[in-house]
């Protein structure tokens, strides 16, 4: 079951920027009542998640655009699944972080999420459309963070062997997508015309074409050890697939483990899709409305020569 019926409604997500203030301060500026757990969440109460540090779950219908905190960028608006690419990424505690690159960027939410989790390390964002670049100027300027470095480039046509990436340990990868997870755009699930289906099939291939060329490309960079792929897709032909058909043309590159991947997160990838049931167990999915997430897909690869068998 990949979707929930709907309608579904959704918290209002909210990470704390750490670049900008602390938990204390932002808590007591909202003035909320704390509950215990997600479904209790109503009007003038907030939950504290349990899974990513720093993220509140408030009522759906809270507008945020009057709050100061949110005017200064002291909180980002961000769901929760999109939250877990950049975590899981600060996971690995068993290497040291080089340089990061965020090779699908704007509008920003996950670079500066990257940037609050890495403040030691450069982030190189890339980010190919134009206006798109200005939103994430504007974003990152917000956010306050200043180890960021905004490319307007293609990624897929990044060098490299540039020596400005030598040092690039962990990327980031969460490329265009049909969006078919966000609950507001789930209208796939009802009917369809034959000619639509035949439309959407196509389209997914395409996106799955470029989906892993450009995960293709993240896997080359000569010192990476980590990266980690996410959509916000729930169709297969996007997650699963695209992983496992770069993966089997990439030998050193492995799924990670379920340990280092939110073990405590039920909703993992689909075996049926998987050519082993072990990579299907390492990758996660959110399940739209279900934990209060819109449906999203995330993997974290990474090159076994690089930083040993983390299975055997
Ligand atoms: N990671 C972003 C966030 O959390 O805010 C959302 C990324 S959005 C799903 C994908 C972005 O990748 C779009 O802004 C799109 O313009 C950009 N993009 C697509 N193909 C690209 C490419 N080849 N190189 C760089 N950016 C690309």
């Amino acid at each position: 079951e990949l979707a929930l019926k709907n309608p579904v409604t959704l918290p209002r997500w909210i990470r704390i920027n750490t670049i900008k203030a602390t938990k204390e301060e932002v808590l007591k500026q909202l003035a909320l009542t704390r509950v215990s757990s997600l479904k209790e969440v109503g009007p003038g109460t907030y939950y504290m998640d349990e899974i990513i540090d720093n993220l509140i779950a408030l009522d759906g219908e809270t507008s945020l655009v009057n709050e100061s905190c949110y005017q200064e960028g002291k909180v980002i608006i961000q769901d929760k699944a999109s939250c877990i690419p950049a975590a899981i990424l600060g996971n690995q505690r068993q290497t040291k972080v080089g340089d990061i690159i965020d090779g699908c960027a704007a509008p920003g939410n996950k670079t500066t999420h990257l940037a609050a989790l890495f403040p030691n390390a450069k982030i190189f964002a890339f980010e190919r459309n134009s206006q798109r670049v200005q939103t994430l100027q504007k974003m990152v300027e917000i956010s306050g963070a200043q180890n960021v470095e905004i490319l307007h480039q293609d990624f897929t046509q990044s060098d490299i062997m540039d020596p400005k990436f030598a040092n690039v340990t962990h990327i980031l990868l969460d490329p265009s997508c049909s969006g078919s997870g966000i609950v507001s755009r789930q209208d796939f699930l009802l009917e369809e015309s034959e000619q639509d289906l035949v439309e959407d099939v196509n389209r997914l291939e395409s996106l799955c074409s470029f989906q892993s060329t450009i995960l293709k490309h993240a896997l080359q960079f000569p010192k990476c050890q980590y990266v980690t792929y996410s959509t916000c897709s729930v169709h297969r032909l996007e997650n699963e697939q695209v992983v496992c058909d770069v993966l089997s043309q990439e030998p050193q590159w492995k799924c990670n483990t379920i340990e280092n991947t939110l073990p405590q997160w039920e909703d993992r990838g689909i075996p049926e899709y998987c050519t082993d049931p072990m990579m299907a167990k390492a990758m996660i999915r959110c399940v739209p409305g279900k934990f209060g997430t819109i449906g999203f897909f995330v993997c974290n690869l990474y090159h076994s020569g690089r930083v040993g068998n983390l299975l055997g």
